[in-house]
């Protein structure tokens, strides 16, 4: 399976983050051995780390779940929100990256 590539990652979860209500972003730290930080406005809330074995998009998911609890605390509404239903998606690990998925509809919103 492919190695994470830390920084596609975070500019894709920056991506999704955008669409919250609040500033957040996620960014590469550190040169040794780097993880994904996240950040709320401009703050670092925790850290996303990924091993480097083959169960790294599970680990993944489950990074991004944390980061959804974190948003939604903060907001206090459903993000990322189902455009088909008043539900919050689902980050599920899919073909070797993670994708917000709708359990009801077996829709998938990348
Ligand atoms: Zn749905």
């Amino acid at each position: 399976m492919e190695q994470p590539n830390l920084e596609t990652i975070a500019a894709l979860l920056t991506r999704d983050l955008g669409t919250a209500r609040g500033s957040y972003s996620a960014e590469v730290q550190g040169s040794v051995d780097p993880d994904i930080a996240f950040c709320i406005e401009g703050t670092t809330d925790l850290w996303l780390h990924l091993w480097h074995t083959d169960d790294w998009v599970e680990e993944l998911a489950n990074a991004v779940d944390q980061v959804q609890d974190v948003v939604m605390e903060h907001e206090a509404e459903l993000w990322p929100e189902c455009p088909l239903h008043r539900h919050a998606l689902i980050p599920t690990p899919r073909d070797g990256r993670v994708v917000w998925e709708c359990m009801e509809a077996e829709q998938v919103f990348a």
